[in-house]
């Protein structure tokens, strides 16, 4: 079975053509500038090995860029597929399910309706989404499409920890909650540390820390997620990139009134301007920020500390929330590349079990156990495969394998 992994944003779209049979990724590629002149599509066949083709059109639509994308993986010299019905299903990912969906699900007209009504909660992203599965739904009538839905995993995060102290009205009136995000990624990383623990998942506890632009970490018990850092937004939680993370609330209005922003400016400070980049006045970028702070920068140093410190305190307060900890796991781009700043995070946490090995940590972008021997709580590098996540929820749904729908 042939499955099309579609993740589309507003102005782009990446995808993946994987075959099921082996979990092989035949083609994938990136569409850029979708309704800007200048459209480029870069498609890779093969996998990563496949050597890259571009090609530029302009491209006014969603539906356009799909069509495009088909094109390309039929293509007689770069395609994979003969023809289109080789396609036998769609996975999108979907940022946002609401407290609807706590798990993937078939999309049919009733869960279109769902998905245009969360489209409230993720304004940047759903729309996008919705218009990548419409445009789908024209160009391959009768293929089945499934979302996958990045809030999906932490609709198990029980009520203690999703509803926050504000007047219950607010969550009742608009649906204000901790919904968390970064779902797909967390479920794959913790199913595939219980395979190198060779444990089942239903027994464990793990923290799964996805660090990339955004971080969000999650406390996997028992298969499931009962916390994640990341909550109504996209902000909460470490420090990341350009987002604040934890904020007393007192200072936004405080600095609303001082400044005379708006709330759209002090919402562009929050997610654009801070974390990172607003504590060192350097960059976004972890690995800018730790050649600087090598350079002597004291900002960039801040930010590293102040990375690593929220980060080891949330592990803490996760192993807290769980009654202990059987692993913790790094993924995405700081947690599967950045080897000094992993060691920094871990250290401190040796007296919870958790030792990380320095020379087991000098990895980079493949799963490895980076504890010592001897420490009772395992570190894992897993890098995520949210693609593989989404194709392999599709391949179940589709095959009638497990219900289709979890709506609430
Ligand atoms: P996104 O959330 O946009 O998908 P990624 O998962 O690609 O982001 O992560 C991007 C982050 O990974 C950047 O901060 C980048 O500096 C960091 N990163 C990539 N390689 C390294 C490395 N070798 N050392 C430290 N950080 C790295």
């Amino acid at each position: 079975m042939k499955i099309l992994v579609l993740n589309c944003g507003s102005s782009s779209l990446k995808y993946q053509l994987i075959d099921m049979e082996q979990e092989k990724v035949m083609a994938q590629g990136l569409l850029e500038r979708i309704g800007i002149p200048g459209s480029l599509l870069t498609h890779i066949p093969n996998g990563n090995a496949g050597e890259k083709v571009k090609i530029s059109r302009d491209v006014p639509d969603h539906k356009v860029g799909i069509q495009m994308v088909i094109a390309a993986l039929q293509d007689e010299n770069h395609g994979v597929i003969k023809d289109m019905g080789e396609i036998d299903a769609v996975g999108h990912r979907v940022v946002h399910g609401g407290e609807k969906f706590a798990d993937s699900v078939i999309i049919d007209d009733e869960v279109m309706k769902v998905l245009h009504e969360c489209a409230e909660l993720a304004p940047l992203h759903n729309p996008a989404n919705i218009l990548g599965i419409e445009a789908c739904s024209s160009l391959m009538p009768g293929v089945p499409q499934v979302a996958v839905f990045d809030t999906a995993f932490h609709q198990t995060v029980p009520q203690e920890a999703h509803i926050y102290g504000l007047p219950y009205e607010y969550y009742e009136k608009y649906a204000v909650r901790r919904y968390g995000f970064h779902g797909t990624s967390h479920k794959y990383v913790a199913r595939r540390c219980a395979r190198l623990l060779g444990r089942p998942l239903e027994e464990l506890k793990i923290v799964t820390c996805h660090l990339g632009n955004g971080c969000s970490l999650t406390a996997v018990k028992n298969g499931i997620s009962i916390d994640t850092s990341l909550g109504f937004g996209t902000i909460s939680g470490p420090i990341m990139g350009t987002r604040c993370g934890d904020v007393d609330p007192a200072v936004i209005p405080f600095l609303m009134e001082k400044e005379g922003l708006t709330a759209a400016e002090m919402n562009n400070i929050l997610y654009k301007k801070s974390g990172l980049l607003g504590i060192s006045g350097v960059s976004s970028d972890m690995r800018d920020i730790e050649a600087a702070a090598a350079e002597g920068n004291e900002r960039a140093q801040l930010a590293l500390d102040i990375f690593a410190y929220m980060n080891r305190k949330y592990i803490g307060a996760y192993a807290a929330a769980m009654g202990g900890l059987d692993a913790i796991v790094f993924t995405a781009g700081i947690g599967e590349n950045g080897i000094a700043i992993r060691e920094k995070i871990c250290q401190g946490l040796e007296f919870l079990g958790a030792v990380i090995d320095p020379e087991k940590n000098k990895v980079r972008g493949q799963e490895a156990e980076i504890s010592r021997d001897g420490s009772t709580v395992k570190i894992y590098v897993i890098p995520t495969n949210e693609e593989l996540m989404i194709a392999q929820d599709t391949l179940e749904l589709v095959k009638g394998r497990r219900g289709c729908c979890c709506c609430r």
